[in-house]
């Protein structure tokens, strides 16, 4: 016998468990994944942050893909409660045990003033310029979404923030943040193709500013005119998803992996010297991060600056772009990361070779212990490398570099 609307729905919500929005934010803290059902033009009017979005007519033919896991907890919503609750249902009959629906919906959670976000609608404009993004189904418009709420820290505007800040600025990362406090001189112009000839004497971050304005309007530029001190570090990379290392001193290296690590922010690190250079992305916990591989700084004689030593004005175009690389990946949460991996360039002989690279279990800053204490609201201990003590080389892996140590001015 042909059941009526009310029947069917209270049948459905007999079947499944129904959490009210209160219950289903504690979830969501809990990490429990949440699927909103409604269309797209409902979906565009705003969200709740961190949602997955399969409309309710695609649920039964997207759900695998979007949620691989039978078992996991899924906390389904529509506008009001009906569509999530047959969609609940829907998945409790494909195996989905654990599927849930959000009693009043979308409606109810905003009343009751719990958090949600609008998504970025792309422009027409935008929809043109990253049109070969759009085409590629591990972008696509949520990866070009990403991207524009993206906040990238460049330290250093020089040969590795250059060919960088211009790709991530032609990708369309929103907000690049660029901690520089030198002028463009004109021996920089060699290989920072940021700046051009008509800028020497101007400061590098107001140069960089013009020329990606010029590039594209979509990207904010934050300048941060200083030096990376001890006093600084931590209100400088608050809040950027992303740091591009292009440092060219020991000191501030240690400095921005220590405060790194701390703030749980990876951080794509190059190095060049004359034909060669080195890239690692160290991700906090994941893979070893600068201490593990440099207990202590090579002497200075060992580590010559391209003033001092010089570069092929490619090399640090070509390892810049692979940071670069790193960093879109680590935005979009695509593809496999250098972590653990160090990739050395060899540009005579047009050579990679990969190194694997350990976490140490003692480091200061990333191990176990250190991250513990940090958690504890104790400082790591890291009198025992003093930034200002003598210089000793460890010998930490990196005799295959023509006895160079593995550092430079870009
Ligand atoms: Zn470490």
């Amino acid at each position: 016998m042909p059941k009526t609307y009310t029947e069917l729905l209270k049948e459905a919500k007999a079947s499944i468990r129904e959490v009210n929005p209160q219950e289903a934010e504690r979830l969501r803290a809990e990490g429990v994944t949440f699927i909103d059902v409604r269309e797209t033009s409902e979906w565009d009017q705003g969200y709740i942050p961190g949602a997955l979005h399969v409309a309710r007519s695609y649920l039964e033919l997207h759900i695998e893909a979007t949620v691989p896991d039978r078992d996991a907890p899924l906390v389904l919503y529509c506008a009001g409660g009906v569509r999530s609750a047959f969609g609940a249902q829907t998945l409790q009959q494909l195996g989905y045990a654990n599927a849930m629906s959000m009693s009043g919906g979308f409606q109810s959670w905003k009343a009751e003033g719990l958090p949600w976000t609008t998504p970025v609608v792309l422009s027409k404009e935008q929809q043109q310029r990253y049109s070969r993004h759009l085409l590629i189904p591990e972008v696509g418009s949520a990866g070009q979404a990403r991207l524009l709420e993206s906040k990238v820290l460049l330290i250093g505007a020089g040969g590795l923030g250059s060919p960088a800040a211009l790709y991530l600025a032609a990708a369309g990362v929103g907000t690049i943040g660029i901690v520089d406090f030198d002028i463009v001189d004109v021996s920089n112009l060699q290989r920072q193709v940021l700046h051009a000839s008509d800028r020497v004497g101007q400061k590098k971050v107001e140069s960089a500013k013009q020329a990606i304005a010029a590039l594209n309007p979509d990207v904010t530029v934050v300048g941060h005119e200083e030096m990376l001190v001890g006093d600084n570090v931590e209100r400088i990379i608050a809040g950027y998803d992303v740091i591009l290392d292009g440092t060219d001193t020991f000191e501030t290296r240690y400095l921005l992996n220590d405060a790194a690590v701390a703030a749980g922010i990876p951080v794509v690190h190059a190095s060049v010297f004359r034909f060669e250079g080195q890239l690692t992305t160290f991700i906090p916990y994941e893979g070893p991060c600068y201490r593990c591989l440099y207990p202590t700084p090579p002497p200075p004689e060992l580590a010559p600056g391209c003033s001092v030593a010089g570069v092929l004005g490619v090399v640090p175009g070509i390892m810049g772009l692979l940071q670069a690389n790193e960093v879109l990946k680590v935005l979009l949460g695509i593809g496999t990361t250098l972590a653990g991996r160090l990739l050395i360039f060899d540009a005579l002989e047009a050579e990679f070779t990969e190194l694997k690279l350990r976490r140490d279990p003692a480091c200061p800053v990333c191990s176990d212990e250190a991250r513990a204490a940090r958690e504890r609201g104790e400082a790591p201990a890291l009198s025992a490398f003093p930034v200002d003590a003598p210089f000793v080389l460890s010998g930490a892996g990196f005799g295959g570099l023509g006895g160079a140590a593995p550092e430079g001015r870009a």
